[in-house]
C-alpha cells in the first residue's frame, strides 16, 4: 500500500471531490423517482436536490459506497419528517427514507437509493423546533436530540456538573447513529453501552407515528430501535442518564509483548472495583506508536517502544483510566498503583498521563484535525469490527493478528482490542453480541488510498474466511453484509423478532434500505 503521508493532501482533495462529481454527474438524480404530488406537501420547500445536498448525502466516513437519492430533507422541525414519511406510506409505490445522522458510518449505512435522505443535523439549527439538549432538574438524566452530537451533550451537561456514563472514543457522532448501533467504549464494561444507559425516546417509526417508549411504554418499540440500525423509527429525543462528572483522569498504558498475559490482565482488571475505562491496542514493528486515534508516547517513549517492538514484532497496549476531582485528588496516584499490583506488563514499561476528564474523552478529535489538514480524513476507510467469544480471542490472535495483519503488514491504521462483559448489555433490545459472558470488541481500523482499499477489503474478508474455518463466532459491529443468508446468522435467534418488528413499525420498509436488510436482499 502506498504510505498515505506521501501523497500530497491537495491531490487527495482533488481526487475525492472528481471522483464524487463524477458519480453524481452519472447518476444524476432525478426528482421524478418521486411521486409528483410531494410538491405539494408542505415540506416540498424544505426538500433539495442540488448537488451539494445531494453529495453530502451520498458520501460517508467509509468512501466506498455512493448512492444517489433522489432528494435530501433539510427538516426544521419534527412535523417535517412525520409528512414525508406518512406520505411516502400513502404512495403505492413508496420510497425509501434514510436518517442521517453525521454520516460517519462506513458502509452507505444512512443513504437511500433513490429514496429520501434527512439530514438530521439540520435540526440542530433549528433548536427550538428539535430537541436540544435539557438537563432534568433532578439532574438524573438529560433530553436530548436524536440530531445531537455527543461533544454538545457533554458540553452541556458538563455546565451542571454532570455527564453521561458510557460513551464512544470520538465524540462528533450524533446520538440517533450511536443508538442505532450499540456505542461503546473503554467505560462499557462498566456501565454498558450507551444503548444501555437511555431511559426513554420519542421515535417516529417507519409508518410515521410519533411514540414514546421505554421498557414500560411500548416497550417493544424501544427495544427495537436500541441497536436497531436505523430500521423501525428515527429517534427524535433520547433520555439519557447522567452523572457526577469526574474533574480529571489519570490515563496509564502498560506494555505487553505476550497476548495471554496481556488479555489476562484485562480481564483481570475489568473484574476489579475502583477502574473506571480499560481498552487495548495492537503496535506493530512496521507502524510508528503514535497514530491518529492516540498520540500517547512523548517522543522520547517512541524510541524506547520502537526498540522493543524490532525485538517482538508485535506489542500489546493496555490502556486504563482513574476518574478524579478535588477530594480525590490527594488518593489518587494510590489508587492507581493498587489497580497496578499484580500486573505482569514489560517492566518498566508503564507510563501515564494526567489529562481533564474533557480532553481525555475528546482524545480523538486533535487526530481528526491533524489527518485533515493532510487531506487523510477523507479517504476510503474500510474498517472492520468485530466482536469476538473471551473463549478464542487467543486463536484469534494467533490467525488474524499475527499469522494474517502482521505476516501481511498491509493496514497502517488503529488496531484495538479490549474486553466487554455481556451482563451490561440488555438481550432484548436489538444489538447482537457473542453468546459468552465476556467478548472482545475487535476494532480494525484501516485507512486506504482510492487505489489500494480493495486490498484491504479483501484483508477484511481473509479474516472473516479465517474465522468461519476455525469457528469462531464472531459478531459484526457496524455490520454489513451482501446476502440475506449472512444477516439471518448475525441476528441468529433474534432473526424472527427483528422480522416481526420490522413488519409491525416498517411495513412498508421504508427505512433505512442502506442497510441492505430488507429492501435489496
Ligand atoms: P450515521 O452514519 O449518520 O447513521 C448510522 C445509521 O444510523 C444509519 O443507518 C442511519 O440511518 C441511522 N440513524 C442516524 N440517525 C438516526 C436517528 N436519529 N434515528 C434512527 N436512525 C438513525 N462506534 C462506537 O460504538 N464506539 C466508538 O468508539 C466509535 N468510534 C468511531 C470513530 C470514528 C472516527 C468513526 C467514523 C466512527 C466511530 N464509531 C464508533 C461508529 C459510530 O458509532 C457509527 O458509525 C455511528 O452510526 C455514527 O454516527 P452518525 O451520527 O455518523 O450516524
Amino acid at each position: 500500500m502506498a504510505s498515505p503521508s506521501l501523497i500530497p493532501a491537495h491531490f487527495i482533495v482533488f481526487f475525492v471531490v472528481s471522483r464524487l462529481m463524477s458519480i453524481i454527474g452519472n447518476l444524476r438524480p432525478s426528482k421524478n423517482s418521486l411521486p409528483c404530488e410531494i410538491d405539494s406537501l408542505g415540506v416540498h420547500a424544505k426538500l433539495r436536490y442540488d448537488l451539494d445536498a445531494i453529495g453530502l448525502a451520498s458520501t460517508d466516513y467509509g468512501n466506498i459506497v455512493h448512492e444517489i437519492p433522489s432528494a435530501v430533507l433539510y427538516p426544521t422541525s419534527i412535523d417535517d419528517i412525520i409528512e414525508l414519511i406518512k406520505f411516502s406510506n400513502e404512495c403505492p409505490l413508496p420510497f425509501n427514507v434514510a436518517a442521517r445522522g453525521h454520516g460517519h458510518s462506513v458502509r452507505g449505512q444512512a443513504m437511500a437509493h433513490d429514496g429520501v435522505v434527512v439530514n438530521m443535523l439540520s435540526l440542530k439549527k433549528h433548536y427550538k423546533n428539535g430537541n436540544g439538549i435539557r438537563v432534568s432538574t433532578s439532574g438524573n438524566y438529560a433530553d436530548v436530540g436524536g440530531e445531537q452530537l455527543w461533544i454538545d451533550v457533554l458540553n452541556a451537561t458538563l455546565e451542571h456538573g454532570l455527564a453521561p456514563l458510557s460513551w464512544t472514543d470520538y465524540l462528533y457522532l450524533t446520538v440517533g447513529g450511536t443508538l442505532s448501533n450499540a456505542g461503546f467504549s473503554g467505560q462499557t464494561f462498566l456501565y454498558g453501552p450507551q444503548i444501555s444507559n437511555v431511559l426513554e425516546l420519542d421515535v417516529i417509526t417507519g409508518k410515521g407515528d410519533f411514540m414514546t417508549c421505554s421498557k414500560d411504554q411500548n416497550s417493544e418499540l424501544f427495544y427495537a430501535v436500541l441497536g436497531g440500525l436505523g430500521l423501525f423509527g428515527i429517534i427524535t429525543r433520547a433520555r439519557i442518564v447522567l452523572a457526577k462528572a469526574p474533574k480529571r483522569v489519570k490515563w496509564v498504558r502498560m506494555i505487553y509483548s505476550d497476548f495471554s498475559i496481556f488479555t489476562r490482565d484485562q480481564e483481570h482488571l475489568i473484574s476489579t472495583k475502583g477502574l473506571e475505562y480499560l481498552e487495548g491496542s495492537l503496535l506493530m514493528d512496521y507502524t510508528p506508536a503514535n497514530n491518529w486515534r492516540s498520540s500517547f508516547f512523548s517522543p522520547s517513549n517512541e524510541s524506547q517502544i520502537i526498540s522493543l517492538l524490532k525485538k517482538h514484532g508485535i506489542l500489546y497496549c493496555l490502556d486504563m483510566v482513574k476518574y478524579y476531582d478535588d477530594e480525590t485528588a490527594n488518593s489518587v496516584d494510590k489508587d492507581v498503583q493498587m489497580l497496578q499490583e499484580g500486573l505482569n506488563f514489560i517492566p518498566g514499561f508503564t507510563f501515564m498521563r494526567d489529562e481533564t476528564y474533557v480532553d481525555f474523552l475528546n482524545r480523538v478529535r486533535c487526530g481528526e484535525i491533524t489527518l485533515k489538514s493532510k487531506g487523510l480524513w477523507d479517504v476510503p476507510n474500510p474498517w472492520l469490527n468485530l466482536l469476538v467469544p473471551k473463549s478464542r480471542i487467543l486463536d484469534f490472535n494467533a490467525g488474524v493478528f499475527v499469522d494474517i495483519i502482521h505476516r501481511q503488514k498491509k493496514t497502517t491504521g488503529p488496531l484495538l482490542v479490549f474486553p466487554l462483559t455481556k451482563i451490561v448489555w440488555d438481550d432484548k433490545m436489538s444489538a447482537v453480541v457473542p453468546d459468552e459472558d465476556i467478548f472482545y470488541s475487535v476494532g480494525l481500523l484501516h485507512s486506504g488510498s482510492f487505489n489500494d482499499w480493495q486490498d484491504l477489503d479483501n484483508q477484511n474478508n481473509e479474516i472473516l474466511e479465517f474465522c468461519d474455518r476455525a469457528g469462531i463466532k464472531t459478531k459484526q459491529y457496524l455490520p454489513h453484509y451482501k446476502s440475506k443468508e449472512e444477516w439471518i446468522k448475525h441476528f441468529g435467534p433474534k432473526w424472527n423478532t427483528f422480522q416481526e418488528r420490522k413488519a409491525q413499525f416498517d411495513p412498508r420498509m421504508i427505512l433505512s434500505p442502506g442497510q441492505n436488510i430488507f429492501n435489496y436482499v
